[in-house]
């Protein structure tokens, strides 16, 4: 049997811990990673927050994994668009899917989609840098925001927003990303949490480092931290440990607070052609609290897209599966075969399994038909792709060095496709 040939869509976490599995393989000839944005690393780059530079450290590994001469990037190709499902299945052994959860799930109150309410993900994709993210005067004027959702990402939308933006300079946050940031006049940043903090789910690394952001204010009500504490195990213990240090803090009388509400279940956002308020219930009691928004952040989790072609469970929002395995020659892995949860790491293990799956099945799936690996970038190449490649990709890369050297720090994100395009082809 001559070698495999896997294509692998999205160049992401998930998607890379699957090439890492499957370049163990002596069965596996080559792999083509396909990601629909122009760079790799998905939510790494443009998901972990800009002033997490240990958590993008992985990005040294995905980077010599793509380097591999068994592997190729095609960048800016989107299969449901430039590439179908068909096209894949006719010049690939097998193909895994990991394309992640780019979509913001629905609150589904009232006044949800007036302008000035975003969702995280849009938010998030803003402030690092994503080619399709909304406008940068998304804060333009505002004093008050209010964050929906007590997970990691609403703490990491938090503290983006609660920070000095000088002290993010030395991170790769796009130049006009900072400049938005250092134009804001936000004076008051509420978070709004529907249950106790016992069941918040941002993690206490997390909560103690807001805690640790220099001249905020963080304002904790003692009366929401008032739980039952006896069997609290782990991660809940410790953050109301810390939350009940935050409780205990004197206010300094600075320019910009974060307010940690427990127990605010939001039930409509209020506001006359754009977003002015949101109203949330104490669902212990029913009563109701109304909080001043000039921008409302809904954090309260992702969705994945649909491949097209591919079965899709909408209530779950995944692609269903067993053990990774779609059906012989496909797979999936990540947020879209097991919803938007757990830390980069935690797409390790679940790319094992699927690439384990895949390996079991090798032996009886059909030999590729003999398509040459040169088919499918002619095939791109005929339809008007401008992929970028492995090459690419590295101009991209030395190009955002350089505008990281101009300002005193490693490097600096690239917004804008049309450039990355150019300067990748150049
Ligand atoms: P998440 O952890 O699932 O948190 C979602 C939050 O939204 C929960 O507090 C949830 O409350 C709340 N929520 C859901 N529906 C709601 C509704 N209708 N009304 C009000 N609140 C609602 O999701 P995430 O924050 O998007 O994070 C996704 C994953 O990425 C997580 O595994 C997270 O740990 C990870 N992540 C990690 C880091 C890090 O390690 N630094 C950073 C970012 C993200 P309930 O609990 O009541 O449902």
């Amino acid at each position: 049997m001559t070698g495999r040939r896997i294509a692998i869509v999205g160049a992401g976490p998930a998607g890379l811990y699957a090439l890492q599995a499957l370049l163990t393989r002596p069965e596996v000839a080559g792999v083509d990673v396909f990601d629909r944005l122009p760079v790799p690393y998905g939510l790494v780059r443009y998901g972990v927050a800009a002033d997490h530079p240990k958590t993008r450290a992985v990005v040294r590994v995905f980077h010599r994994l793509l380097a591999d001469p068994r592997v190729r990037f095609l960048g800016n190709v989107t299969i449901g668009t430039h590439l179908q499902r068909d096209d894949l299945r006719a010049h690939y052994d097998a193909v895994v899917y990991a394309t992640g959860a780019r979509l913001d799930r629905d609150l589904g109150i009232a006044g949800e989609t007036l302008p000035g309410s975003l969702g995280a993900a849009e938010f998030v994709s803003w402030y690092s840098g994503h080619p399709d993210a909304v406008p940068a005067d998304a804060l333009a004027g505002a004093r008050s925001a209010v964050v929906i959702g007590a997970g990691n990402v609403a703490l990491d939308v938090v503290r983006i927003l609660g920070k000095d933006p000088a002290s993010l300079r030395d991170t790769d946050m796009p130049d006009e990303v900072l400049a938005a940031l250092s134009r804001s006049t936000l004076t008051d940043i509420h978070l709004l949490a529907r249950r106790g903090p016992a069941d918040a789910r941002f993690s206490p690394l997390e909560l103690r480092e807001l805690g640790d952001v220099p001249d905020l204010d963080i304002l904790v009500d003692r009366a929401d931290l008032a739980a039952d504490r006896a069997g609290l195990s782990g991660d809940a213990g410790r953050n109301l440990t810390l939350l009940d240090g935050l409780a205990d803090r004197t206010p300094a009388g600075r320019g910009r607070r974060i307010h940690l509400h427990f127990w605010h279940r939001p039930i409509r956002i209020e506001g006359d052609g754009r977003v002015g308020a949101v109203v949330a219930e104490d669902p212990r009691t029913g009563t109701t609290v109304r909080y001043p928004a000039d921008i409302v952040l809904r954090a309260i989790g992702y969705r994945a897209v649909p491949v097209p072609g591919l079965p899709f469970d909408d209530d779950r929002a995944i692609v269903p599966h067993t053990d990774g395995r779609i059906a012989p020659g496909e797979y999936v892995t990540g947020w879209l075969g097991r919803g938007p949860s757990g830390v980069i790491g935690t797409n390790r293990p679940d790319a094992v399994r699927a690439v384990a799956s895949l390996v079991a099945d090798l032996p009886t799936l059909p030999q590729r038909p003999g398509t040459a690996p040169s088919a499918v970038p002619a095939l791109l190449a005929a339809r008007g792709v401008p992929v970028v490649d492995w090459a690419g990709w590295l101009r991209i890369e030395a190009h955002e060095a350089q505008l990281g050297a101009r300002r005193g720090t490693a490097t600096v994100k690239l917004v804008d496709r049309a450039r990355m395009l150019a300067i990748a082809a150049t």
